[in-house]
């Protein structure tokens, strides 16, 4: 990450949003790390950008928001196994806060969402960090991004009904799939790990995403 020319937000005020995940239960200190690191705020319009260092998710256009901080982190810890992730799938770029994090832990990321205009806002923000391991597509990622699979990690940051197959499919041996399942009004999130042909899931929280939506939005 290249942090050169950013205005970066004095570390008093991240160390405090750090101090929050750790009450919160997050442990993992590669994560901790990589949060403190990253700023923010660059991921948010000005006229919100007093919210960037709270942990809320924030307004960010086209009825999207930037995903919670502790949320980020719940998921980031969940796919971070022993072993190296090599390469990695997130569904739901959004504006990049999240690709952001997971791409300072792995080796290769693919991001893909489906509004144009916020694809392109990632494909900036993630210039300005000057993070180069992430390719960012603009499409629908309902059913994954077979492409590129097998991955060791996939992280889903807007909420189906119920868990596509096609996504189990798309799992490495031991890769690990992170997953808001349900309607609006509250989903479980959820963390499946592949051992052969046997998935195990665990419920991990309660959260609030925004719908996996279908086919893509040009402008
Ligand atoms: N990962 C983001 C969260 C963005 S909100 C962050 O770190 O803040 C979820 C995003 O998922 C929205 O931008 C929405 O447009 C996108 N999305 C919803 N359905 C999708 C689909 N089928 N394919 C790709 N992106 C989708």
């Amino acid at each position: 990450m290249n942090l050169d020319g950013i205005g970066v937000t004095s570390r008093r005020t991240r160390e405090r949003l750090v101090d929050k995940l750790k009450d919160k239960g997050i442990r993992n200190a590669n994560v901790l790390d990589v949060m403190r690191a990253t700023p923010r705020h660059i991921f948010i319009d000005e006229a919100f950008s007093h919210l960037s260092y709270d942990d809320i998710p924030v307004n960010i256009g086209y009825k999207q928001t930037i995903s919670q901080p502790y949320v980020v982190a719940r998921m980031t810890e969940a796919v971070l196994d022993a072993a190296p992730l090599m390469r990695v799938l997130e569904i739901g770029t959004g504006c990049g806060y999240q690709t952001a994090i997971i791409a300072q832990l792995a080796e290769e990321v693919y991001s893909i969402e489906r509004i144009k205009p916020l694809h392109d806002k990632a494909v900036a923000n993630l210039e300005t960090l000057g993070i180069e391991n992430v390719h960012l597509i603009h499409g629908d990622g309902s059913l994954g991004y077979p492409d590129k699979s097998p991955y060791d990690a996939i992280i889903v940051t807007a909420a189906p009904m119920g868990i596509p197959n096609e996504l189990l499919a798309q799992l490495a041996q031991n890769g690990r799939l992170v997953i808001p399942v349900g309607g609006t009004a509250g989903q479980e999130l959820r963390l499946i790990t592949r051992k052969k042909d046997q998935f195990i899931s665990r419920l991990l929280d309660h959260v609030r995403f925004v719908p996996l939506l279908k086919g893509q939005v040009k402008n």
